[in-house]
C-alpha cells in the first residue's frame, strides 16, 4: 500500500482539453505527471493556454475533456461541495495578489482558512488560537514580521504578493498553482519573491506550478520546464536542455543569447539560493 502511494503522483493530467468555443480549442490534450516537492515552470507565449491549464486544475475553468488527478483522486468530477473541500488543497497565488485591500495583513492571511472554519466563524473573523499562531509564523516565514496590523493597501507590490503566499500557505495546500507572480513586480522583487518560492516548495516538500512569462527567471528558480504553444506542450525537460532551438520552438524566432544557463546559474543548486546569489 505504502509502495503503491508513493508510485501515485502528486498530481496527474492527461488528455486535458479546454475549448472555450467549438472551433477554439485552447488547451489540447495535455498530459503531465508532478511528483511532490517540484517547482515547474509553465512558459510559453501570451495566448498558449498556460492561465487555462493553471485554471482547469482548480476548476475555476472546467476542462471540456481529460483528467486532473489529485494524489489519484479524480477532480473533473467532484461536485460542488467536495470540490470546495479538494480546492483548499490548491493554494493560488495571483498576479494582482487579490487581497482584501481595506483589511489588515493577518485578516488577509487569516482568510485562508475560509475553506475550514465554518462560515458563523469566519463571518465574524472569529479564528482558533492555533490559526492565529500560524498566522503570525508564516508571516515571519514570508519576511512580515510585524505587519500584521497593516492594511493591505499600504503593502509595496512585493510585499502584498507575499501577503498572497502566507494566505496559500495557511490553507495548508498539496499543490500550489501561481498565476504570473511577478508581472506586476519590478526586476529585483521578482527574484526575490521566485526565490521566496522555490524555498518554501523545498522546506515543505511542496510542488508548484507556476505560470511565468520570464524565461530567465523560469530557469533560475524552478526545477523542470514545460513549453506550451498554442495549447500543446512543445517542451518538458529540465533548465539545462531548454536551448535556443527549443526556445525558438516555443517563441519563435528571436536572440535568446541573455538567457542562455550561466555556469552561475546552472551551478545553483535548490535551497543553496541563500548562500550563492548576492
Ligand atoms: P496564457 O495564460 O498562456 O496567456 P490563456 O490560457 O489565458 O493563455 O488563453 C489561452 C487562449 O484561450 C487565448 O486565445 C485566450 O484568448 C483564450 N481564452 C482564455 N480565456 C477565455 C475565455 N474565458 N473565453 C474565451 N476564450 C478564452
Amino acid at each position: 500500500m505504502s509502495h503503491l502511494s508513493k508510485a501515485t503522483p502528486l498530481l496527474q493530467l492527461s488528455g486535458l482539453t479546454k475549448q472555450y468555443r467549438a472551433d477554439f480549442t485552447a488547451l489540447n490534450e495535455v498530459s503531465l505527471s508532478i511528483p511532490h516537492g517540484q517547482v515547474l515552470a509553465l512558459i510559453g507565449p501570451s495566448g498558449a493556454g498556460k492561465s487555462t491549464l493553471i485554471r482547469c486544475v482548480n476548476r475555476l475553468v472546467e476542462p471540456s475533456a481529460g483528467s486532473v488527478q489529485l494524489k489519484g483522486q479524480e477532480l473533473t468530477q467532484l461536485g460542488s461541495t467536495a470540490l470546495r473541500k479538494t480546492r483548499r488543497r490548491l493554494g493560488m497565488i495571483f498576479q494582482e495578489y487579490a487581497l482584501v485591500e481595506r483589511l489588515s495583513v493577518m485578516e488577509n492571511v487569516l482568510s485562508g482558512r475560509l475553506g475550514y472554519v465554518g462560515f458563523w466563524q469566519s463571518w465574524r473573523r472569529r479564528y482558533p488560537a492555533t490559526d492565529i499562531e500560524r498566522a503570525f509564523a508564516l508571516l515571519e516565514r514570508v519576511g512580515l514580521a510585524g505587519f500584521e496590523n497593516q492594511r493591505a493597501d499600504a503593502l509595496s507590490g512585493g510585499q502584498r504578493q507575499r501577503v498572497g503566499i502566507a494566505r496559500a500557505l495557511m490553507q495548508e495546500p498539496d499543490l500550489l498553482l501561481v498565476d504570473e507572480p511577478t508581472a506586476s513586480l519590478d526586476p529585483k522583487t521578482s527574484r526575490q519573491i521566485m526565490r521566496l518560492l522555490n524555498e518554501i516548495c523545498t522546506e515543505r516538500q511542496l510542488s508548484a506550478i507556476i505560470n511565468i512569462h520570464d524565461v530567465e527567471l523560469a530557469k533560475r528558480y524552478a526545477d523542470r520546464i514545460v513549453g506550451l504553444k498554442a495549447g500543446r506542450v512543445v517542451y518538458d525537460g529540465t533548465v539545462e536542455n531548454l536551448s535556443a532551438e527549443v526556445l525558438t520552438t516555443i517563441y519563435g524566432e528571436e536572440d535568446w543569447s541573455d538567457t542562455q544557463p550561466t555556469a552561475f546559474a546552472s551551478s545553483v543548486v535548490r535551497g543553496q539560493f541563500e548562500q550563492v546569489v548576492a
